[in-house]
């Protein structure tokens, strides 16, 4: 079975076309047949590269003006080698729709409900919204499957997702706790147990979108992100948990609309925000290295927020086997990691700082002293995705 993963960002469009025929079920190995990079969509210097499975990678540099054209490029250049019609299902990593959740066949209904829960994640939903709709253009006879990445939070138990509000809006609207990174998480999940042999997980995706969550038996207990992904932990511009009194004040004494406050909070706040350079970790520890005490109060606050919901599922979980590292700063940032487990040693965790620095792609980083194992497991979202795409065309 053959399935093509888009994975559209604001202004980059990356796929994959997995054979999954012959995947061995409790492995997560997959093969790749193709894949393929668009970036600078909208940019007269766009950046395109692919390649087949072990071929070279070819590199172009072209004009790309949008969506659909970086969407056609890439099917052209599947065209090389395999026929589109082979191609038995495309899968998204959707984010969040009202009323919406697993993996369904992205319908004019789905897509609705998309729109409908547009307003909690406007930057993730808008550009799935256009990606869906360029595919259901081009491949109109091919499935299109979306996974939402709230679906393995749905075991999250109520007293974890209800907010203090009256109970008759959560009943009218769904405001609740969703939680987002799924097939991350879920992916960190099962390959914890893989390696490691571990039950109780707290799976730390740090990235331009970070969460954490509580794993147990494979299921996700809790997590830090709520009814939209811009809370939970500080995110790259995005606001983070923030008290919603002092966003009320705050609209008062600068007389903000919705959409202003919205807007302030979506983009310019975070380790952004805090730092006033950047949103990136790479350049806040650049500027840490220089002596910028904005740059080391937002890396201070974004590691204290980790081990803050650190603490709270070890509590939920009566401990935990493994904290699992994962996503772009996750499995890059030795300093990040170390500042977010220091002075834990006496809830027996403890880091090894010699293999830390190494920062291995995929493995142990604690101290043989350490009761609590701690792991890089280089994220593999798309693994899931293509999984659950290929259970439900099986059971359609
Ligand atoms: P996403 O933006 O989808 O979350 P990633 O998981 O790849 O994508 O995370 C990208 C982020 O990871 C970057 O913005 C940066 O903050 C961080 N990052 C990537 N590489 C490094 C590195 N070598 N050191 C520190 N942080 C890094």
């Amino acid at each position: 079975m053959k399935i093509l993963i888009a994975n559209p960002g604001s202004t980059s469009y990356k796929c994959k076309l997995y054979d999954i025929t012959d995947l061995p079920t409790r492995q997560t190995g997959i093969k790749i047949l193709f894949q393929a990079t668009v970036e600078r969509i909208g940019d007269k210097e766009g950046i395109y590269s692919y390649n087949f499975e072990r071929d070279e990678k070819k590199l172009l540099k072209l004009e790309i003006p949008d969506y659909t054209f970086a969407i056609n490029l890439t099917l052209e250049s599947i065209k090389e080698k395999i026929l589109i019609e082979e191609i038995n299902a495309v899968g998204f990593k959707t984010v969040h729709a009202k009323g919406v959740s697993g993996c369904v066949e992205l319908t004019d209904d789905v897509l609705k409900a998309m729109e409908d829960y547009r307003f909690l994640a406007p930057v993730h939903t808008d550009v799935y919204i256009t990606a869906i709709s360029v595919f259901k253009k081009l491949l109109n006879n091919t499935p299109l499957i979306g996974l939402f990445e709230t679906h393995f939070h749905k075991n999250i138990p109520p007293e974890a997702y209800l907010y203090g509000i009256p109970y008759e809006y959560f009943e009218k609207y769904g405001i609740r706790k969703y939680g987002f990174h799924g097939a991350s998480h879920r992916f960190i999940g099962i390959k914890a147990k893989e390696l490691f042999g571990a039950e109780k997980v707290i799976s730390c995706h740090l990235g331009g979108s970070s969460s954490v969550c509580a794993i147990k038996d494979g299921l996700s207990i809790d997590t830090s992100m709520g009814m939209s992904p811009q809370s939970g932990l500080l995110q790259a511009k995005r606001v983070g948990d923030l008290d919603p009194f002092a966003l009320l004040y705050l609209m008062k004494k600068e007389n903000l609309t919705i959409e202003e406050v919205g807007n302030i909070l979506m983009s310019k706040g975070g380790i952004y925000g805090i730092s006033g350079i950047s949103g990136d970790f790479r350049d806040i520890e650049e500027g840490m290295l220089k002596g910028n005490k904005r740059a080391e109060l937002a890396f201070k606050t974004f590691a204290y927020y980790v081990k803050r919901y650190i603490g709270e599922y070890l509590a939920i979980l009566n401990s935990a086997d493994c904290i699992a590292f994962t996503a772009g700063a996750g499995q890059n940032s030795a300093l990040l990691r170390k500042e977010i487990l220091s002075n834990m040693e006496d809830l027996g965790i403890v880091i090894d700082e010699e293999k830390n620095n190494l920062n291995p792609k995929e493995g142990l980083i604690s101290h043989k002293s350490s009761k609590i194992k701690i792991a890089i497991i280089p994220a593999n979202e798309e693994y899931i995705v293509a999984n659950e795409v290929k259970n439900f065309l099986e059971n359609k």
